[in-house]
């Protein structure tokens, strides 16, 4: 997941944090106050913000690419062991596990924006 602020004052776009915290009480304890100063490493502005402002959303969609990479690893099974069914075990494998993981991220996110 990825911590972000709404909208930078001067560009007004999304400021993302480069590093991640579980809740906003770890977020305050690390900057040891409320107020934070993002910068936007779009205009290089430095906001400033208050820990209510700090916003988590699960990054990526790791179900498209557990599907793809699924796919790829089922026609190398089958080349293999010329069992064609790894074209159908391979990406439902590789969707689960990225569904398992996207679910994981949502969780996370979920928890640091009710903290
Ligand atoms: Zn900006």
């Amino acid at each position: 997941m990825r911590l972000y602020s709404r909208c930078c004052e001067k560009c007004k776009k999304k400021v993302y944090f480069n590093i991640v915290f579980n809740s906003r009480e770890h977020l305050r304890g690390y900057f040891n106050s409320d107020a934070i100063n993002l910068l936007c490493s779009n205009c290089n502005t430095i906001n400033i913000k208050n820990t209510s402002e700090v916003h988590a959303e699960p990054s990526g969609r790791t179900v498209f690419f557990g599907l793809a990479s699924g796919f790829f690893m089922g026609i190398f099974v089958v080349t293999c062991t010329y069992d064609n069914w790894w074209l159908v075990y391979g990406p439902v494998i590789g969707g689960l596990t990225g569904f398992i993981i996207d679910s994981k991220q949502r969780a996370a996110a979920a928890f640091f924006n009710n903290s």
